[in-house]
């Protein structure tokens, strides 16, 4: 086994992805040959600097997800509740305030003087007396 197809396998070696007769080659090979048993153990070094890196990488994640699922149903009920309540409470104040228009209707209604209401709602079609503009063109003609 040449010294460059053993390390192009070694990757493979340290991952156990070979088969058993490529490893019993590769064993073989590094019985022999330093150089290649060097490479090994710097391949070594960086395969296990990767695999502690992708533990501390994947704890928080597991950590955050084992949180979310934790606090998911009591989220899910505040999430739910705010616009509920929020809903509730504008269908109150539109029903206090529509009672207390009814109620402040009802108390003008009630006034003695509102005669006077009806009055001044009639006004403006008195056009005449209320356009000085048209008085005038009328009279000029
Ligand atoms: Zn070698």
């Amino acid at each position: 086994m040449k010294h460059k197809e053993v390390k192009n396998q070694l990757v493979y070696y340290l991952e156990g992805s070979l088969s058993a007769s490529q490893i019993v080659n590769i064993d073989l090979h590094l019985k022999d040959c330093e150089g290649c048993r060097f490479y090994l153990q710097e391949l070594e070094k960086d395969f296990t600097v990767m695999l502690s890196e992708k533990e501390v990488e994947n704890d928080p994640y597991f950590f955050t997800r084992l949180k979310a699922k934790m606090d998911a149903p009591a989220e899910k009920r505040t999430f739910k509740l705010t616009p509920i309540l929020q809903t509730a409470l504008f269908a109150l104040f539109l029903i206090i305030s529509i009672g207390g228009g009814i109620e402040i209707g009802k108390q003008l209604h009630h006034q003695p003087n509102s005669g006077q209401n009806d009055a001044l709602v009639l006004l403006p079609f008195d056009g005449v007396n209320e356009e000085p503009i048209e008085q005038f063109l009328l009279t000029l003609e």
